[in-house]
């Protein structure tokens, strides 16, 4: 064979040593997994995993398409005969990727206990693609069933639950929610969008609104129902008086006329398109990442909406309900992206030639394949770790926390590893149809600011700590298995950084300096850290406790590469 067919063969025997079914090439999802359930119970998730695995592996042709020009989703404004549509078309290829995903059953699983970590698992699963186009309509959608679930008005859950949690792509209701404005993301008590009241809530409708304004980051532009949040007319400033909406994106039968308490009466949404409710999208942006899905800018010119819970809580329904579950789902995103780009690596180093020799037999080769691996494990651990807890319940303090350290941490390790991950696969790393790289990388670069930027997460974790002592119930708990660890390897180090950990954690929560914000971000690296290698260690304990394989040497690689770093003693300065 020539130098020239010999490097094709290459290339080919790295597009067969790719995984075909991504649950089971995946022997720690599966611990993990069977870790969390009953015996019957794992049973039914493993056969239903394994289906998925190799379903959604099979789908990357699909995402690949609708992900890339000239299959991207575009604005319908108006139908053929001119009249208002705000509607989003997109390629058939995500819709078929769309039949997949919602029929694999994970919607209809938001709010069962028993079913949080085999959802979980599937929403990690369909993150391999990174974005595809649905996995932040999935996170939309889960933190409106759960909001519905928890506060809707009666005739709002009855009305809409049954089709959030339809698995039938064709019929299903999905959602999306929008809280920034073009003043401003991080501070949303800066929202500007007003809230008009119709009609007072009664034991047949919720209390029916009209919303002004605009909102300035408006994805899954396409979906039915837009979670909202808007100021009710002389409301208190801040995010104290904002209060939740849910507007349809066609107006309701029944509404034109009347309440829409009669819409909601006999069928919650209609079944052929009706016109627009009072609101125009201005255009779809164009995007970095997640550009199979489409993100758009809206106005609101008296747009009819639902009253989501009390006025006065819903902001606490927002950060506990909406972003608590969106949080969760951009860390398995990136989860999800990390072992992606472990796989599209480790095959790549096993079958690329260079010098006469497979490129896994470089240290620094096997060294980038081997952090992609430890740190993709971690992010799943640590993230699981949290649906379960959150599940289980009883710990919400600490999963108030950890959650929100979780996010930060996954999401900027997602963005090395994607880095990472190209540079294994060199120059044809760096080409948009040579693997799916590029785009998780521009992906991870989105999922960086969703759901509450770096910054905000540090600033709201250090507001959790001062006000309310919120380190010390997540430590505990850290502390208490910790112990339980006993003498296994690497657990003598995590104690002794939990020590270190709640020491500083103390000083920082007394703090006052706006400047031990720096500090602050290096102790939420060093507490992910310590939580991800507890969480590994244990599953390795139980692993060993069964007489399987263990995985002692990624705990230890994961310390190894995260030395503990106390306060930040740098800080720089530019010319203003
Ligand atoms: C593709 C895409 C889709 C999106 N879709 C939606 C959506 O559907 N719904 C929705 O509501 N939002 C959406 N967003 C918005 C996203 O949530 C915001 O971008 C994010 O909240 C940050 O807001 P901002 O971009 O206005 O940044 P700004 O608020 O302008 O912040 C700019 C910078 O200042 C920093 N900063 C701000 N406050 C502080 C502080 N107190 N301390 C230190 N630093 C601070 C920030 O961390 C950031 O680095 C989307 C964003 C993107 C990129």
């Amino acid at each position: 064979m020539d130098a020239i067919a010999s490097g094709r063969r290459q290339l080919a025997d790295w597009l067969d040593a790719l995984p075909v079914n991504y649950f089971e090439a995946n022997p720690l999802l599966r611990s993990l997994v069977e870790r969390a359930s009953s015996p019957a119970e794992f049973n039914r998730m493993d056969a239903h995993l394994a289906q998925y695995g190799a379903d959604i592996a099979g789908a990357a042709d699909l995402v690949h398409k609708c992900s890339t020009p000239p299959n991207l989703p575009t604005l319908e404004r108006w139908d053929a005969i001119g009249r208002r549509q705000e509607r989003v078309r997109f390629d058939a290829s995500y819709h078929q990727l769309g039949e997949i995903i919602y029929g694999s059953g994970v919607m209809g699983m938001t709010g069962d206990p028993a079913h949080a970590v085999l959802q979980a698992a599937l929403v990690f699963l369909t993150a391999h693609h990174g974005e595809a186009g649905h996995t932040c309509p999935l996170a939309c959608t889960a933190g409106l069933i759960q909001a519905l679930q928890k506060v809707g008005h009666p005739r709002l859950q009855e009305g809409l639950l049954p089709g959030l949690l339809d698995p039938a792509y064709a019929t299903r209701l999905h959602g999306s929610q929008f809280l920034t404005e073009v003043q401003g993301g991080c501070d949303v008590g800066a929202n500007a969008s007003r809230a008009v009241l119709e009609t007072p809530e009664t034991d047949d409708s919720p209390a029916v609104w009209r919303i002004y304004g605009e909102k300035w980051f408006c994805s899954v532009a396409d979906s039915p129902l837009y979670l909202v949040t808007a100021r009710p007319e002389g409301a208190a400033g801040g995010t104290k008086g904002l209060g939740l909406f849910l507007v349809p994106h066609d107006l309701p039968d029944g509404a034109k006329g009347g309440p829409l308490a009669r819409a909601l009466a006999h069928r919650a949404l209609p079944q052929a398109p009706n016109p627009p409710n009072h609101f125009t999208i201005r255009r779809l942006k164009d995007k970095l990442g997640t550009r199979a899905m489409a993100s758009g800018e809206i106005d609101w010119d008296g747009a009819l909406a639902w009253q989501v819970g009390t006025l006065q809580n819903g902001f606490q329904t927002v950060i506990e309900v909406v972003l608590g579950t969106s949080r969760l789902y951009n860390a398995l995103a990136c989860a999800g992206s990390m072992q992606r780009a472990f796989y599209e690596a480790r095959a790549f180093a096993a079958t690329r030639t260079a010098f006469g020799r497979k490129i896994a037999h470089f240290p620094l080769v096997r060294e980038a394949v081997a952090q992609l691996y430890t740190e993709a494990c971690a992010a799943l651990a640590s993230t699981l770790d949290l649906v379960q807890l959150g599940a289980q319940g009883g710990e919400s303090e600490a999963v108030r926390l950890g959650v929100n350290l979780n996010k930060y941490w996954t999401s900027v390790r997602n963005t090395q590893m994607q880095r990472l991950g190209i540079e294994v696969l060199g120059g044809n790393g760096t080409i948009e149809d040579f693997s799916p790289l590029p785009r998780l990388y521009r992906d991870a670069m989105v999922t960086e600011s969703w759901e509450g930027t770096h910054n905000v997460l540090v600033a709201q974790t250090w507001r959790d700590m001062q006000r309310y002592g919120l380190h010390r119930p997540f430590l505990g708990l850290l502390q208490r298995r910790a112990e339980a660890w006993g003498d296994a390897p690497n657990a003598q180090e995590v104690r002794e950084r939990l020590i270190v950990l709640a020491g500083e954690a103390e000083r920082l929560a007394a703090a006052r300096d706006e400047n031990e914000t720096l500090a602050l971000r290096s102790w939420m690296d060093n507490a992910m850290v310590a939580y991800q290698a507890l969480c590994l260690g244990e599953l390795d304990q139980w692993r060993q406790q069964r007489g399987e394989a263990t995985e002692a040497g990624v705990v230890a690689h994961l310390l190894a590469l995260h030395p503990l770093r106390t306060a930040v003693a740098v800080r720089g300065q530019y010319p203003q």
